[in-house]
């Protein structure tokens, strides 16, 4: 199989790996999780590595620079079924020294030798599902867990070694109001951890919420307003915000992530799983029984056309904070996006909800007094103002991106749609 153009460029991929178990079914979630299905454990990994090993002989030349273990549960697996998949993994292809390798966990279904195990395998990064350190609202969202098992599991990594460890919390769930979400996020921030990823609560279909849809919901504004106080909160304590949802220690963002935000390429494997690999986004079967049977059968396949490639990066990279760069967007897909939405541009710049942004990347020395050295927030006629001055600097020293302002993050979705309509 050829390489593709991403992966010729740089010789390295990513690569998603969906582990479909937990030990019980939350009631906001609607992910590809089974909470009675253990027994197929054995089964999953054979067909797994069956669907790993087709494709991946196909790339032996090239490193992969993260896998993400995701799920599901997939510390609900013993650790007996990661080493064999890893030892697959390696004999089939190159995994960079430098790889981030993240496996998602939950509280209350790992130990010390468990942690301590999936490190020796070269997992340096955690992913702990924590949602919230309020007991009354885990129990109302059927988590597993006590917010005192919480803490218990970020401590218990810690031990194990794992400095790079993430957690994920919800606002805007059933009965919690600002206080109790402010109390999780001053817990989080006394655990040492080094990011953060936090999701306002959304009711999806087929959820037990969207069944039996909860009271004492917070409405839009109030949501919002939690959004932002977040935002403060983590950002006082040097926690940067990269991404919409997303926030980390210098250095720790989550370099997986990432790639998806940066609208790279990527393996995905497992039931459900999606991937995007020369140019084609694929999707596999949602049917447990079906992959079983048929682990190396794509369900969907689509080769992505050039404007479905520009309007992904526009969606992918307006949920970063740090925006689209205008001069990498000119390279990668031929497009000036000032010019070619200069009107959808110029209607949010007015309204606050975007903005072009200098960024000074270190070491640069201010040539001609036109910028100050500082990073700074311009209206769309300044920010065009100063692409003339741009001219007269190192373009490395500059880059020059649109983004999203806070507020405007708040209307991402309809904002986006504008961008794709
Ligand atoms: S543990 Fe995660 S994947 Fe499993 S049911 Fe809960 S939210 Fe869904």
């Amino acid at each position: 199989m050829q390489k593709s153009e991403f992966v010729q460029k740089n010789n390295q991929v990513n690569l998603y790996i969906h582990i479909p178990f937990c030990k019980s079914k939350c009631h906001y979630c609607n992910f590809i999780s089974f909470a009675n299905k253990n027994e197929l454990i054995e089964s999953y990994f054979v067909a797994l590595k069956k669907e790993i090993e087709f494709y991946l002989t196909k790339y032996q030349d090239i490193e992969l620079e993260t896998i993400y273990i995701g799920g599901g549960t997939p510390s609900v697996v013993d650790f007996g079924f990661y080493k064999d998949l890893f030892n697959l993994l390696s004999g089939l292809i190159n995994i960079s020294p430098k790889a981030e390798i993240t496996m998602e966990i939950n509280p209350g279904t790992v130990d010390l030798d468990y942690l301590k195990n999936i490190m020796n395998l070269g997992v340096n990064r955690l992913s702990i599902g924590v949602q919230s350190f309020d007991d009354k609202i885990l129990k109302f969202i059927n988590r597993i867990h006590t917010s005192e098992e919480a803490i218990e599991t970020v401590k218990l990594a810690q031990k194990a070694g794992f400095e790079n460890i993430s957690i994920d919390l919800i606002y805007g769930l059933p009965e919690q109001t600002s206080d109790s979400w402010e109390k999780t996020l001053n817990m989080a921030l006394t655990l040492g951890i080094s990011h953060i990823s936090t999701y306002g609560l959304k009711i999806e279909e087929n959820t037990e919420f969207s069944r039996h849809q909860p009271k004492n919901l917070p409405d839009d504004e109030q949501q919002s307003q939690i959004y932002l106080k977040t935002i403060e909160i983590l950002e006082n304590k040097g926690f940067n915000h990269y991404e919409i949802s997303n926030f980390s220690k210098k250095g720790k963002e989550s370099r997986h992530n990432l790639c998806y935000w940066k609208n790279h390429e990527y393996f995905g494997f497992g039931l459900s799983a999606h991937g995007y690999l020369n140019g084609i986004r694929y999707s596999n079967t949602e049917n447990l029984e079906e992959y079983l049977k048929n682990p190396t059968k794509r369900a969907f396949e689509n080769l992505v056309s050039s404007s479905e490639r520009l309007e992904e990066a526009i969606f992918l990279g307006l949920r970063l904070i740090e925006g689209i760069n205008i001069e990498e967007f000119k390279s990668n897909y031929g497009i000036d996006i000032r010019q070619k939405y200069s009107k959808i541009i110029e209607k949010y710049i007015n309204y606050g909800f975007m903005a072009y942004e200098n960024h000074m990347r270190s070491g640069s020395v201010c040539g001609n007094g036109q910028f100050s050295c500082e990073a700074g927030v311009e209206s769309l006629k300044d920010g065009f103002a100063g692409l003339e001055g741009l001219n007269s600097f190192s373009q490395k020293a500059h880059s020059h991106a649109l983004k999203l302002t806070n507020h405007g993050i708040l209307l991402s979705n309809s904002i986006l749609s504008d961008f794709l309509a």
